[in-house]
Protein backbone atom coordinates (compact mmCIF):
# COMPACT_ATOMS: atom_id res chain seq x y z
CA UNK A 1 0.00 0.00 0.00
CA UNK A 2 2.78 2.24 0.38
CA UNK A 3 4.29 1.87 -2.34
CA UNK A 4 1.03 2.12 -4.33
CA UNK A 5 0.53 5.76 -2.07
CA UNK A 6 4.31 6.51 -3.55
CA UNK A 7 3.18 6.14 -6.89
CA UNK A 8 -0.69 8.17 -6.67
CA UNK A 9 1.84 10.90 -5.65
CA UNK A 10 4.25 10.64 -8.16
CA UNK A 11 1.62 10.11 -11.01
CA UNK A 12 -0.64 13.56 -10.28
CA UNK A 13 0.68 14.98 -13.60
CA UNK A 14 -1.98 12.64 -14.87
CA UNK A 15 -4.69 13.92 -12.61
CA UNK A 16 -6.25 10.53 -12.14
CA UNK A 17 -7.29 10.73 -8.45
CA UNK A 18 -10.08 14.00 -7.57
CA UNK A 19 -9.35 12.84 -3.92
CA UNK A 20 -6.57 10.50 -2.62
CA UNK A 21 -7.30 8.93 0.44
CA UNK A 22 -3.87 7.70 2.27
CA UNK A 23 -4.43 7.54 5.97
CA UNK A 24 -7.31 5.73 4.74
CA UNK A 25 -5.40 3.51 2.66
CA UNK A 26 -2.94 2.78 5.92
CA UNK A 27 -5.59 1.86 8.32
CA UNK A 28 -6.90 -0.63 5.77
CA UNK A 29 -3.58 -2.18 5.05
CA UNK A 30 -2.69 -2.15 8.50
CA UNK A 31 -5.78 -4.45 8.87
CA UNK A 32 -4.65 -6.62 5.46
CA UNK A 33 -1.34 -7.00 7.37
CA UNK A 34 -2.71 -8.73 10.52
CA UNK A 35 -5.07 -10.68 8.82
CA UNK A 36 -2.20 -11.89 6.49
CA UNK A 37 0.36 -12.65 9.35
CA UNK A 38 -3.03 -14.98 11.19
CA UNK A 39 -3.51 -16.80 7.91
CA UNK A 40 -6.71 -15.29 7.33
CA UNK A 41 -6.28 -13.68 3.83
CA UNK A 42 -9.54 -12.67 2.37
CA UNK A 43 -9.68 -12.68 -1.71
CA UNK A 44 -8.19 -9.39 -2.27
CA UNK A 45 -6.28 -9.11 1.05
CA UNK A 46 -4.50 -5.57 0.96
CA UNK A 47 -5.16 -5.13 -3.00
CA UNK A 48 -4.56 -1.17 -3.83
CA UNK A 49 -7.87 -0.35 -5.72
CA UNK A 50 -8.87 3.11 -6.99
CA UNK A 51 -12.99 3.67 -6.71
CA UNK A 52 -14.50 5.73 -10.10
CA UNK A 53 -15.88 8.84 -8.34
CA UNK A 54 -19.73 7.82 -8.84
CA UNK A 55 -19.51 5.11 -6.18
CA UNK A 56 -20.70 6.49 -3.14
CA UNK A 57 -17.70 6.44 -0.14
CA UNK A 58 -18.78 6.61 3.57
CA UNK A 59 -17.05 9.69 4.48
CA UNK A 60 -15.07 10.11 1.46
CA UNK A 61 -16.54 13.49 -1.32
CA UNK A 62 -18.22 12.04 -3.93
CA UNK A 63 -18.41 14.19 -7.18
CA UNK A 64 -19.03 12.32 -9.99
CA UNK A 65 -16.64 15.08 -11.47
CA UNK A 66 -19.42 18.14 -10.98
CA UNK A 67 -18.92 21.12 -9.55
CA UNK A 68 -22.70 20.52 -8.13
CA UNK A 69 -21.83 17.97 -5.92
CA UNK A 70 -18.86 19.27 -4.47
CA UNK A 71 -18.10 18.81 -1.35
CA UNK A 72 -21.14 16.36 -1.08
CA UNK A 73 -19.67 13.21 1.22
CA UNK A 74 -22.25 10.40 1.64
CA UNK A 75 -23.40 8.90 4.70
CA UNK A 76 -23.22 5.38 2.66
CA UNK A 77 -21.10 3.19 0.96
CA UNK A 78 -22.08 1.69 -2.73
CA UNK A 79 -22.80 -1.94 -2.62
CA UNK A 80 -20.34 -2.63 -5.36
CA UNK A 81 -17.51 -1.03 -3.41
CA UNK A 82 -18.62 -2.27 0.71
CA UNK A 83 -17.95 -5.82 -1.46
CA UNK A 84 -14.68 -5.28 -2.34
CA UNK A 85 -13.75 -4.02 1.30
CA UNK A 86 -15.62 -6.75 2.55
CA UNK A 87 -13.06 -9.01 0.36
CA UNK A 88 -9.59 -7.04 2.05
CA UNK A 89 -8.96 -4.72 -0.68
CA UNK A 90 -7.15 -1.22 -0.39
CA UNK A 91 -8.71 2.01 -1.10
CA UNK A 92 -5.99 4.66 -2.40
CA UNK A 93 -8.73 7.55 -3.37
CA UNK A 94 -11.55 8.71 -5.64
CA UNK A 95 -10.70 8.36 -9.53
CA UNK A 96 -11.77 11.35 -12.33
CA UNK A 97 -14.86 10.60 -14.86
CA UNK A 98 -16.29 12.55 -17.23
CA UNK A 99 -19.04 14.52 -15.48
CA UNK A 100 -21.76 12.14 -14.37
CA UNK A 101 -20.20 9.24 -16.87
CA UNK A 102 -20.99 11.58 -19.99
CA UNK A 103 -18.41 11.68 -22.32
CA UNK A 104 -15.72 9.57 -24.01
CA UNK A 105 -12.78 11.27 -23.51
CA UNK A 106 -12.82 12.29 -19.84
CA UNK A 107 -12.72 16.15 -20.96
CA UNK A 108 -16.07 16.72 -19.89
CA UNK A 109 -14.67 16.45 -15.84
CA UNK A 110 -15.43 19.87 -13.73
CA UNK A 111 -11.78 18.57 -12.18
CA UNK A 112 -10.35 18.76 -15.69
CA UNK A 113 -8.77 16.21 -18.24
CA UNK A 114 -7.08 13.05 -17.31
CA UNK A 115 -3.92 12.14 -19.58
CA UNK A 116 -3.03 8.85 -20.41
CA UNK A 117 0.01 7.36 -19.54
CA UNK A 118 0.35 6.52 -23.36
CA UNK A 119 1.90 8.80 -26.34
CA UNK A 120 2.17 8.59 -29.57
CA UNK A 121 6.27 7.56 -30.16
CA UNK A 122 8.09 10.72 -30.36
CA UNK A 123 5.42 12.94 -29.87
CA UNK A 124 4.15 15.14 -26.31
CA UNK A 125 0.89 15.62 -27.43
CA UNK A 126 -1.16 14.82 -24.52
CA UNK A 127 -3.34 11.39 -25.43
CA UNK A 128 -6.77 11.15 -23.79
CA UNK A 129 -7.48 7.84 -21.66
CA UNK A 130 -10.97 7.77 -22.73
CA UNK A 131 -14.64 8.27 -20.94
CA UNK A 132 -16.20 8.00 -18.83
CA UNK A 133 -14.17 5.95 -16.81
CA UNK A 134 -10.74 7.93 -17.97
CA UNK A 135 -9.38 8.03 -14.55
CA UNK A 136 -9.80 4.29 -13.76
CA UNK A 137 -8.33 3.48 -16.94
CA UNK A 138 -5.07 5.80 -17.19
CA UNK A 139 -4.71 5.11 -13.30
CA UNK A 140 -4.43 1.33 -13.75
CA UNK A 141 -2.39 1.58 -16.71
CA UNK A 142 -0.08 4.06 -15.26
CA UNK A 143 0.09 0.96 -12.67
CA UNK A 144 -0.93 3.73 -10.15
CA UNK A 145 -2.99 1.17 -8.84
CA UNK A 146 -3.70 -2.79 -9.38
CA UNK A 147 -7.47 -2.07 -10.30
CA UNK A 148 -10.18 0.10 -10.41
CA UNK A 149 -13.68 0.04 -10.35
CA UNK A 150 -15.48 1.55 -13.17
CA UNK A 151 -19.32 2.13 -14.73
CA UNK A 152 -20.64 1.59 -18.07
CA UNK A 153 -24.04 2.79 -19.67
CA UNK A 154 -22.76 3.35 -22.97
CA UNK A 155 -19.12 1.96 -23.68
CA UNK A 156 -17.60 4.14 -20.29
CA UNK A 157 -15.72 0.53 -19.36
CA UNK A 158 -14.60 -0.99 -22.62
CA UNK A 159 -13.51 2.19 -24.69
CA UNK A 160 -11.18 3.67 -21.82
CA UNK A 161 -9.38 0.02 -21.47
CA UNK A 162 -9.29 -0.50 -25.00
CA UNK A 163 -7.67 3.31 -25.35
CA UNK A 164 -4.82 2.52 -22.53
CA UNK A 165 -4.45 -1.12 -23.28
CA UNK A 166 -6.09 -2.51 -19.97
CA UNK A 167 -8.78 -5.08 -19.51
CA UNK A 168 -12.44 -4.05 -19.60
CA UNK A 169 -15.27 -6.16 -18.73
CA UNK A 170 -19.12 -4.75 -18.55
CA UNK A 171 -20.73 -7.63 -16.97
CA UNK A 172 -24.48 -8.24 -17.75
CA UNK A 173 -27.20 -6.05 -16.62
CA UNK A 174 -28.20 -6.97 -13.32
CA UNK A 175 -25.07 -8.44 -12.23
CA UNK A 176 -23.78 -6.32 -9.94
CA UNK A 177 -25.76 -3.60 -7.45
CA UNK A 178 -26.15 -0.59 -8.92
CA UNK A 179 -26.97 1.02 -5.14
CA UNK A 180 -25.26 3.72 -3.92
CA UNK A 181 -23.55 4.63 -7.42
CA UNK A 182 -24.79 8.02 -8.80
CA UNK A 183 -27.61 7.39 -11.23
CA UNK A 184 -26.68 8.33 -15.35
CA UNK A 185 -29.39 6.00 -17.08
CA UNK A 186 -30.53 3.53 -15.11
CA UNK A 187 -31.78 1.49 -17.34
CA UNK A 188 -28.56 0.98 -18.77
CA UNK A 189 -25.83 1.65 -16.12
CA UNK A 190 -23.43 -1.35 -14.57
CA UNK A 191 -20.16 -1.51 -13.14
CA UNK A 192 -17.32 -3.47 -13.55
CA UNK A 193 -13.32 -3.54 -13.31
CA UNK A 194 -10.60 -1.92 -15.21
CA UNK A 195 -7.62 -3.89 -14.56
CA UNK A 196 -3.95 -4.83 -16.01
CA UNK A 197 -4.96 -8.65 -17.37
CA UNK A 198 -7.88 -10.43 -17.68
CA UNK A 199 -7.01 -13.36 -14.76
CA UNK A 200 -7.38 -9.70 -12.42
CA UNK A 201 -10.88 -8.84 -14.09
CA UNK A 202 -12.03 -12.25 -12.61
CA UNK A 203 -11.14 -11.87 -9.47
CA UNK A 204 -12.15 -8.27 -9.02
CA UNK A 205 -15.54 -8.88 -10.63
CA UNK A 206 -16.39 -11.78 -8.27
CA UNK A 207 -16.09 -10.03 -5.63
CA UNK A 208 -18.47 -7.11 -7.06
CA UNK A 209 -20.95 -9.18 -8.13
CA UNK A 210 -24.19 -10.34 -6.58
CA UNK A 211 -27.54 -9.68 -5.75
CA UNK A 212 -28.40 -7.05 -3.40
CA UNK A 213 -31.81 -6.44 -2.15
CA UNK A 214 -31.43 -2.68 -2.19
CA UNK A 215 -30.99 -2.50 -5.64
CA UNK A 216 -34.49 -4.26 -7.53
CA UNK A 217 -33.03 -5.04 -10.70
CA UNK A 218 -29.80 -6.59 -9.32
CA UNK A 219 -30.58 -10.32 -10.44
CA UNK A 220 -30.52 -13.10 -7.23
CA UNK A 221 -28.15 -15.95 -9.01
CA UNK A 222 -25.06 -17.25 -7.80
CA UNK A 223 -21.74 -15.55 -8.64
CA UNK A 224 -19.49 -18.54 -10.44
CA UNK A 225 -15.69 -18.41 -10.31
CA UNK A 226 -15.02 -16.55 -12.61
CA UNK A 227 -11.37 -16.97 -12.37
CA UNK A 228 -11.39 -20.76 -13.06
CA UNK A 229 -12.57 -19.77 -16.36
CA UNK A 230 -9.39 -17.76 -17.18
CA UNK A 231 -7.24 -20.04 -19.24
CA UNK A 232 -9.73 -22.99 -20.39
CA UNK A 233 -9.84 -24.55 -23.63
CA UNK A 234 -12.29 -22.20 -26.12
CA UNK A 235 -11.96 -25.74 -28.77
CA UNK A 236 -15.42 -26.18 -30.29
CA UNK A 237 -17.07 -22.75 -28.98
CA UNK A 238 -18.69 -20.94 -32.02
CA UNK A 239 -17.98 -17.64 -32.34
CA UNK A 240 -20.08 -14.91 -34.07
CA UNK A 241 -18.39 -12.17 -36.60
CA UNK A 242 -21.30 -9.27 -37.19
CA UNK A 243 -21.21 -8.30 -40.70
CA UNK A 244 -23.05 -4.74 -39.73
CA UNK A 245 -20.13 -3.71 -37.83
CA UNK A 246 -17.59 -3.79 -40.79
CA UNK A 247 -18.60 -0.03 -41.33
CA UNK A 248 -18.03 1.83 -44.31
CA UNK A 249 -14.74 3.79 -43.85
CA UNK A 250 -13.40 1.43 -41.50
CA UNK A 251 -9.78 1.97 -40.96
CA UNK A 252 -7.83 -0.81 -42.45
CA UNK A 253 -5.76 -1.24 -39.20
CA UNK A 254 -9.15 -1.71 -37.43
CA UNK A 255 -10.45 -3.76 -39.87
CA UNK A 256 -6.89 -6.16 -39.59
CA UNK A 257 -7.72 -6.11 -36.15
CA UNK A 258 -10.86 -7.73 -36.11
CA UNK A 259 -8.99 -10.33 -38.74
CA UNK A 260 -6.30 -10.70 -36.03
CA UNK A 261 -8.29 -11.48 -33.84
CA UNK A 262 -10.61 -14.27 -35.89
CA UNK A 263 -7.03 -16.06 -36.87
CA UNK A 264 -6.28 -16.28 -33.43
CA UNK A 265 -8.88 -17.57 -31.97
CA UNK A 266 -9.45 -20.01 -34.96
CA UNK A 267 -6.11 -20.88 -34.36
CA UNK A 268 -7.23 -21.52 -30.49
CA UNK A 269 -10.31 -24.10 -31.92
CA UNK A 270 -12.77 -22.08 -31.74
CA UNK A 271 -15.79 -22.10 -34.86
CA UNK A 272 -16.40 -19.01 -36.78
CA UNK A 273 -19.50 -17.95 -38.52
CA UNK A 274 -20.94 -14.86 -40.35
CA UNK A 275 -23.58 -13.91 -38.14
CA UNK A 276 -26.07 -10.64 -38.97
CA UNK A 277 -27.20 -7.87 -36.70
CA UNK A 278 -29.46 -6.06 -38.47
CA UNK A 279 -30.54 -3.12 -36.22
CA UNK A 280 -26.93 -2.35 -35.31
CA UNK A 281 -27.36 0.97 -37.38
CA UNK A 282 -29.79 2.13 -34.96
CA UNK A 283 -28.33 1.60 -32.10
CA UNK A 284 -25.97 4.59 -31.52
CA UNK A 285 -29.11 7.50 -32.46
CA UNK A 286 -31.33 5.13 -30.27
CA UNK A 287 -29.05 5.27 -27.33
CA UNK A 288 -28.70 8.41 -27.47
CA UNK A 289 -32.22 9.06 -26.92
CA UNK A 290 -32.91 6.95 -24.33
CA UNK A 291 -29.17 7.92 -22.00
CA UNK A 292 -30.32 11.40 -22.21
CA UNK A 293 -34.14 10.89 -21.58
CA UNK A 294 -33.33 8.95 -18.06
CA UNK A 295 -30.58 11.13 -17.35
CA UNK A 296 -32.52 14.30 -17.31
CA UNK A 297 -35.24 12.50 -14.96
CA UNK A 298 -31.95 11.15 -13.15
CA UNK A 299 -30.27 14.82 -12.91
CA UNK A 300 -33.76 16.64 -11.37
CA UNK A 301 -33.01 15.80 -7.89
CA UNK A 302 -29.81 18.39 -7.85
CA UNK A 303 -31.93 21.13 -6.97
CA UNK A 304 -29.09 22.92 -4.24
CA UNK A 305 -31.52 21.90 -1.82
CA UNK A 306 -30.05 18.81 -0.97
CA UNK A 307 -26.52 17.80 -2.00
CA UNK A 308 -23.34 19.69 -2.58
CA UNK A 309 -23.85 23.43 -3.98
CA UNK A 310 -26.12 25.85 -2.99
CA UNK A 311 -26.26 28.70 -5.08
CA UNK A 312 -28.99 31.10 -3.72
CA UNK A 313 -31.63 33.35 -5.23
CA UNK A 314 -34.76 35.30 -4.45
CA UNK A 315 -36.67 32.68 -3.71
CA UNK A 316 -36.87 28.70 -4.60
CA UNK A 317 -36.94 28.69 -8.18
CA UNK A 318 -34.41 31.18 -8.76
CA UNK A 319 -32.21 29.18 -6.48
CA UNK A 320 -32.43 25.89 -8.30
CA UNK A 321 -32.08 27.94 -11.25
CA UNK A 322 -28.92 29.55 -10.08
CA UNK A 323 -27.76 26.17 -8.85
CA UNK A 324 -27.93 23.86 -12.05
CA UNK A 325 -26.53 26.96 -14.21
CA UNK A 326 -23.93 27.19 -12.02
CA UNK A 327 -23.25 23.35 -11.24
CA UNK A 328 -23.56 21.05 -14.39
CA UNK A 329 -21.24 21.60 -17.06
CA UNK A 330 -21.81 22.05 -20.88
CA UNK A 331 -22.15 18.19 -21.94
CA UNK A 332 -24.49 17.46 -19.21
CA UNK A 333 -26.79 20.44 -19.90
CA UNK A 334 -26.48 19.16 -23.37
CA UNK A 335 -28.00 15.72 -22.18
CA UNK A 336 -30.88 17.64 -19.80
CA UNK A 337 -32.11 19.37 -22.59
CA UNK A 338 -32.01 16.60 -25.36
CA UNK A 339 -33.86 14.29 -23.19
CA UNK A 340 -36.38 16.39 -21.32
CA UNK A 341 -37.29 17.22 -25.56
CA UNK A 342 -37.90 14.10 -25.92
CA UNK A 343 -39.71 12.97 -22.97
CA UNK A 344 -42.23 15.91 -23.33
CA UNK A 345 -45.66 15.49 -24.45
CA UNK A 346 -45.49 16.77 -28.19
CA UNK A 347 -42.36 14.06 -28.78
CA UNK A 348 -42.49 11.16 -26.64
CA UNK A 349 -44.35 8.70 -29.40
CA UNK A 350 -41.79 10.28 -32.34
CA UNK A 351 -38.08 9.64 -30.00
CA UNK A 352 -38.71 8.22 -27.10
CA UNK A 353 -41.32 5.52 -27.76
CA UNK A 354 -39.33 4.42 -30.61
CA UNK A 355 -35.78 4.29 -29.35
CA UNK A 356 -37.25 2.00 -27.28
CA UNK A 357 -38.65 -0.21 -29.97
CA UNK A 358 -35.19 -0.08 -31.63
CA UNK A 359 -33.63 -1.23 -28.21
CA UNK A 360 -36.24 -4.49 -28.42
CA UNK A 361 -35.24 -5.22 -31.60
CA UNK A 362 -31.40 -4.71 -31.01
CA UNK A 363 -31.94 -7.07 -28.15
CA UNK A 364 -33.90 -9.64 -30.44
CA UNK A 365 -30.77 -9.76 -32.78
CA UNK A 366 -28.61 -10.80 -30.52
CA UNK A 367 -30.84 -13.22 -29.35
CA UNK A 368 -31.48 -15.03 -32.76
CA UNK A 369 -27.54 -15.06 -32.94
CA UNK A 370 -27.56 -16.83 -29.33
CA UNK A 371 -30.42 -18.91 -30.49
CA UNK A 372 -28.66 -20.51 -33.22
CA UNK A 373 -25.12 -21.48 -31.73
CA UNK A 374 -23.18 -18.92 -31.18
CA UNK A 375 -21.25 -18.32 -27.63
CA UNK A 376 -19.63 -15.24 -28.23
CA UNK A 377 -19.00 -12.10 -31.22
CA UNK A 378 -16.43 -10.81 -32.12
CA UNK A 379 -16.12 -6.98 -33.07
CA UNK A 380 -13.72 -3.94 -32.74
CA UNK A 381 -14.15 -2.22 -28.82
CA UNK A 382 -13.51 1.25 -30.93
CA UNK A 383 -13.33 2.53 -34.18
CA UNK A 384 -10.02 4.38 -33.67
CA UNK A 385 -7.19 4.21 -31.36
CA UNK A 386 -7.16 7.22 -28.84
CA UNK A 387 -6.66 10.88 -30.09
CA UNK A 388 -5.40 13.52 -28.35
CA UNK A 389 -7.08 15.97 -25.79
CA UNK A 390 -8.90 18.73 -27.58
CA UNK A 391 -8.60 17.00 -30.45
CA UNK A 392 -11.88 15.74 -31.01
CA UNK A 393 -15.55 16.79 -30.46
CA UNK A 394 -15.30 20.63 -29.47
CA UNK A 395 -17.26 22.15 -32.51
CA UNK A 396 -19.45 18.98 -32.64
CA UNK A 397 -20.40 16.95 -29.82
CA UNK A 398 -21.88 13.40 -32.56
CA UNK A 399 -18.03 13.37 -33.25
CA UNK A 400 -17.31 12.24 -29.83
CA UNK A 401 -20.83 10.32 -30.10
CA UNK A 402 -19.31 8.10 -32.88
CA UNK A 403 -16.58 6.47 -30.40
CA UNK A 404 -19.79 4.37 -28.50
CA UNK A 405 -20.53 3.29 -32.14
CA UNK A 406 -19.55 -0.70 -31.01
CA UNK A 407 -20.22 -0.52 -27.40
CA UNK A 408 -23.50 0.82 -26.89
CA UNK A 409 -25.75 -1.89 -28.81
CA UNK A 410 -24.28 -4.30 -25.46
CA UNK A 411 -25.65 -1.81 -23.40
CA UNK A 412 -29.07 -1.19 -25.10
CA UNK A 413 -29.25 -5.59 -24.98
CA UNK A 414 -28.23 -5.90 -21.12
CA UNK A 415 -25.13 -8.46 -21.97
CA UNK A 416 -22.08 -9.15 -21.11
CA UNK A 417 -19.05 -7.53 -22.53
CA UNK A 418 -15.20 -7.36 -22.60
CA UNK A 419 -12.67 -5.25 -24.04
CA UNK A 420 -9.12 -7.19 -24.32
CA UNK A 421 -6.25 -5.54 -25.66
CA UNK A 422 -5.16 -7.00 -29.36
CA UNK A 423 -2.55 -4.74 -30.38
CA UNK A 424 -0.74 -1.15 -30.95
CA UNK A 425 -2.31 1.17 -34.19
CA UNK A 426 -0.02 2.92 -36.64
CA UNK A 427 0.50 5.69 -34.09
CA UNK A 428 1.93 3.32 -31.62
CA UNK A 429 -1.30 3.49 -29.31
CA UNK A 430 -3.36 0.72 -27.89
CA UNK A 431 -6.20 -1.27 -29.79
CA UNK A 432 -8.97 -3.51 -28.38
CA UNK A 433 -11.16 -6.16 -29.47
CA UNK A 434 -14.67 -6.56 -27.68
CA UNK A 435 -16.30 -9.59 -26.52
CA UNK A 436 -19.72 -9.94 -26.38
CA UNK A 437 -21.81 -12.83 -24.68
CA UNK A 438 -24.87 -14.47 -23.44
CA UNK A 439 -26.60 -13.12 -20.45
CA UNK A 440 -25.32 -14.09 -17.22
CA UNK A 441 -22.56 -15.67 -19.40
CA UNK A 442 -19.37 -13.89 -18.43
CA UNK A 443 -17.21 -17.15 -17.91
CA UNK A 444 -17.17 -17.82 -21.64
CA UNK A 445 -15.89 -14.29 -22.02
CA UNK A 446 -13.39 -14.57 -19.64
CA UNK A 447 -12.39 -17.99 -21.73
CA UNK A 448 -12.49 -16.05 -24.85
CA UNK A 449 -10.49 -13.07 -23.92
CA UNK A 450 -7.41 -15.01 -22.63
CA UNK A 451 -7.24 -16.33 -25.55
CA UNK A 452 -6.85 -13.12 -27.26
CA UNK A 453 -4.53 -11.93 -24.59
N1 LIG B 1 -19.77 7.89 -24.05
C1 LIG B 1 -21.09 7.50 -23.64
C2 LIG B 1 -21.89 8.69 -23.19
O1 LIG B 1 -21.33 9.73 -23.13
C3 LIG B 1 -21.02 6.42 -22.62
C4 LIG B 1 -20.97 6.90 -21.23
C5 LIG B 1 -20.98 5.78 -20.21
O2 LIG B 1 -20.94 4.59 -20.54
N2 LIG B 1 -21.09 6.17 -18.97
O3 LIG B 1 -23.04 8.59 -22.92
Amino acid sequence: AKAQIAAVEQGRALNCFIVETPEKALAMAADSDKRLAAGEARPLEGIPLGIKDLYCTKGVQTTAASHILEGFVPTYESTVSANLWRDGAVMLGKLNLDEFAMGSSNETSYFGSVTSPWRRPGSNVKIVPGGSSGGSAAAVAARLCYGATATDTGGSIRQPAAFTGTVGIKPTYGRCSRWGIVAFASSLDQAGPITRDVRDAAIMLRSMAGYDPKDSTSVNRPVPDYEAAVGTSIRGKVIGIPKEYRLDGMPAEIAKLWDDGVAWLKAAGARIVEISLPHTRYALPAYYIVAPAEASSNLARYDGVRYGLRVPGKDIVELYENTRAAGFGKEVRRRIMIGTYVLSAGYYDAYYVRAQKIRTLIKRDFETAFAAGVDAILTPATPSAAFGIGEKGSADPVEMYLNDVFTVTVNMAGLPGIAVPAGLSSEGLPLALQLIGRAFEEETLFAVASAIE
